[in-house]
């Protein structure tokens, strides 16, 4: 499996959102909604998409998935009972640009998040990591985590938004630290293996 990250150009980089395409022999995963679809796009070409999994739904995470809709005609895969958030600038923190950020989900195929998942070659542990936000997962794929704004190089995420606790961060931390996983993708940043995260880990809980 190849991961390749590709930068959200939104704000010339402002918020350094990653979105990641995971590609297998002929098939692809995207993770995230950040980057512009054109550079998406490139990187699957003549591959099958067979999915977007949103890690939790905020608006630099999201910001161009109307376009990706249209463009891949695939599942998006989303926290169950969250939709809200696609309208709501407060849930989706597009209130921080003064922004009233909104996607338009009526011709979305909306599939909610239920345990492991197989898409094609594709195994996909789903680990509900709240705090940051309650719709937060980390995504644990082939030995990669993808963290969303749980996890970052160095770093977690912030905890002082509408429906962010730092008593669920502290738990979805700790679940982190007991998951197998080689290299930890996050939603900013760089990536880096495991050792370094648990170090920021460990920072964090014992903070
Ligand atoms: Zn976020």
């Amino acid at each position: 499996m190849e991961v390749v990250t590709i930068k959200s150009k939104f704000l010339r980089n402002l918020f350094d959102q990653n979105t990641y395409v995971l590609k297998n022999e002929n098939e692809a995963i995207i993770i995230d909604a950040g980057a512009d679809v054109d550079d998406v796009e490139r990187e699957v070409q003549g591959l099958n998409v067979l999915a977007i999994l949103i890690t939790h739904i905020h608006f630099d995470h999201v910001w161009n998935l109307e376009e990706y809709i249209k463009k891949f005609d695939t599942n998006i895969y989303i926290s169950s009972g969250q939709e809200n958030r696609f309208s709501n600038s407060r849930l989706n923190a597009s209130f921080m640009l003064h922004n009233d950020f909104r996607i338009d989900m009526t011709n979305a195929k909306i599939k909610h998040y239920d345990g492991t998942l197989h898409l094609g070659s594709f195994d996909i542990e789903i680990i509900e990591t709240p705090g940051h936000t309650k719709d937060g997962v980390s995504l644990l794929i082939d030995g990669n985590l993808f963290s969303g704004d749980t996890l970052f190089n160095g770093n977690i995420g912030r905890t002082d938004l509408d429906d962010s606790s730092e008593i669920e961060m502290a738990e979805s931390l700790k679940k982190l630290k007991e998951t197998e996983f080689d290299v930890l993708y996050p939603g900013h940043f760089k990536s880096c293996f495991r050792e370094e995260a648990l170090k920021t880990i460990e920072s964090f809980l014992n903070y």
